[in-house]
């Protein structure tokens, strides 16, 4: 259970819960606590501290002690390490699967599958490293015009010094290692930021890797509402490097960091482009299964389909059969839509539902809310100037416009500020190609619904969406710089 046996050191009373520095469980200073609500009962689950500046100060000055010593330790260690935290963090998948639920409603199965997947990609990336950063360059002058061979460059990766992590409510675990593993393995030290709603599982999270013996220092989590302590953080003049995953605020970080590093997955509105030839069964399985998993609460969910008029009310009839097969309730009977995170989203997706309503949007199903539980919602005949269909609902509620040409699905995909995803269904694949060139976005998958991963797969937006590149091997490089040792030969 959360917070008991091997978890029981991170609880301070009941369901409050510390934070981490120094390689020990605090108590913040400043008195206070960040309630965290639960999506389901709309009631106080837990309680994290509500960490001040004089704390994060301290935990800048140790993580950047506790780094120093870690970029000295062989890379063989390091490696080492991350294998036992990523195979502690599997043995408590239980535990952590349970704050997932109680945090952010996820469906119990997938609350797992979230800690599972963590520890495989902390062990992958612990893989990778060992192998990436254990090769460097050997350049010799006299390829360059003008020089003899009497200069010898000697280049490897190096660590960047502190990396703020600060990972979204909806993959809290996942999206926190993603960042972690890859920074720890370069050399780096963490300061994590975890998402409020997800808060107590990124604690379970962090205290495997306690566990499993890293360095005093060189982990550490402070909690505190991102509003309150987010911008101290991340101007912070100890930070060398900024990972980021979340909304809008991404820009508004961007535009405050220093001249650090930043990677930045933002959010995305991914476009499903149905052609005339596409096997709509699979079209309709997939438009379930990207739009409506996690109750649409994913960056890379099916957020509009284009589809061609001419199949459109095939597709929408096969679509509207599988809604009505999903099932709709707690995340612990593991149904398919479980209550949006917080009351504010579940508000925000009925003012998109409202406006559509209002500009003669067809409705598949009844629209009905109780608390933060929205029932699966079809929109048909979707225009553009309607909200729903460029702005992202993070909930699962899907619009469809119908398009009369290639070229109109392109170009409303185009014409969105995000550029995370998109798909494309076809048979022919030389138009998928063309199709997915045109689309301007990170990635087009072609006959499958967007999706991040396998986590070694190299995952980036553009626009709105993002700069740099995630992927176990693009985070690593991104992590890093190049350091190098010049030799002059008389
Ligand atoms: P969010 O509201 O932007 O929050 C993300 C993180 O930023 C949270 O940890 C939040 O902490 C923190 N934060 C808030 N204000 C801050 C500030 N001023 N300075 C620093 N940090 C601050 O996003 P969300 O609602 O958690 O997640 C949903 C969004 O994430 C969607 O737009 C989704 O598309 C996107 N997303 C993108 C990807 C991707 O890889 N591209 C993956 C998953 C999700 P608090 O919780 O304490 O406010």
């Amino acid at each position: 259970m959360a917070g008991t046996g091997l978890f029981a050191e991170i609880l301070d009373g009941e369901h409050v819960y510390k934070y981490y520095a120094d390689g020990e469980w605090k108590k913040s200073t400043s008195g206070k606590t960040v309630a965290i609500i639960n999506p389901t009962t709309r009631k106080t689950q837990y309680k994290v501290q509500a960490c001040s500046q004089e704390e994060v100060n301290k935990v800048m000055d140790l993580a950047k002690t506790a780094q120093k010593l870690w970029a000295k330790t062989p890379l063989w260690k390091r490696a080492e390490l991350l294998h036992k935290a990523a195979a502690i963090l599997k043995e408590h998948k239980a535990p952590i699967a349970e704050c997932l639920v109680k945090e952010i409603a996820k469906p119990a199965k997938d609350s797992v599958t979230e800690v599972v997947r963590s520890g495989d990609l902390v062990s992958y990336t612990a893989e990778e490293g060992v192998r990436i950063l254990g090769e460097g360059k050997f350049l010799v002058s006299d390829s360059f015009p003008g020089n003899e061979r009497t200069k010898y460059c000697l280049t490897s990766k190096i660590p960047l010094g502190v990396v703020l992590a600060i990972p979204p409510f909806n993959y809290p675990v996942n999206l926190a290692v993603s960042k972690i593993a890859p920074a720890l393995i370069a050399g780096n030290s963490i300061v994590l930021k975890p998402p409020t709603q997800g808060a107590v599982s990124c604690l379970h999270m962090v205290h495997c890797f306690h566990l499993a013996g890293f360095p005093k220092g060189l982990i550490n989590c402070v909690t505190g509402k991102g509003s309150e302590i987010g911008d101290f953080l991340t101007m912070h003049p100890g930070v060398n490097c900024i990972s980021f995953t979340g909304g809008d605020t991404g820009i508004a970080i961007s535009k405050k960091a220093g001249m650090i590093p930043l990677q930045m997955e933002l959010g995305g509105k991914d476009a499903c482009i149905v052609l005339e030839d596409a096997d709509l069964d699979l079209v309709a399985a997939n438009i379930i299964k990207g739009g409506f998993s996690y109750s649409g609460q994913r960056c890379t969910a099916v957020k509009v389909v284009l589809v061609m008029e001419s199949v459109a009310d095939s597709l929408v009839e096969k679509v509207k059969a599988k809604v009505a097969k999903l099932t709709v309730g707690p995340p612990e009977d593991d149904c398919d839509i479980t209550p949006v995170v917080s009351e504010s989203s579940a508000n925000y997706i009925e003012g998109l539902v409202k406006d559509a309503k209002e500009k003669g949007a067809t409705f598949c199903q009844e629209y009905k809310r109780e608390g933060n539980l929205i029932w699966p919602l079809l929109l048909d005949n979707v225009r553009p100037d309607m909200r729903i269909a460029w702005e992202e609902p993070f909930g699962p509620v899907l619009p469809v416009l119908r398009i009369n040409s290639v070229e109109e699905g392109i170009h409303h995909c185009n014409a969105s500020n995000f550029g995370l995803q998109g798909c494309i269904f076809t048979k022919d694949i030389n138009k998928a190609m063309l199709i997915s060139d045109a689309m301007e976005t990170g990635t087009v998958q072609i006959n499958s619904a967007p999706a991040r991963g396998p986590d070694h797969f190299p995952f980036q937006g553009i626009k709105d969406s993002g700069i740099g590149s995630q992927g176990i091997t693009n985070s690593i490089n991104m992590m890093t710089k190049i350091g190098n040792i010049l030799l002059e030969t008389p």
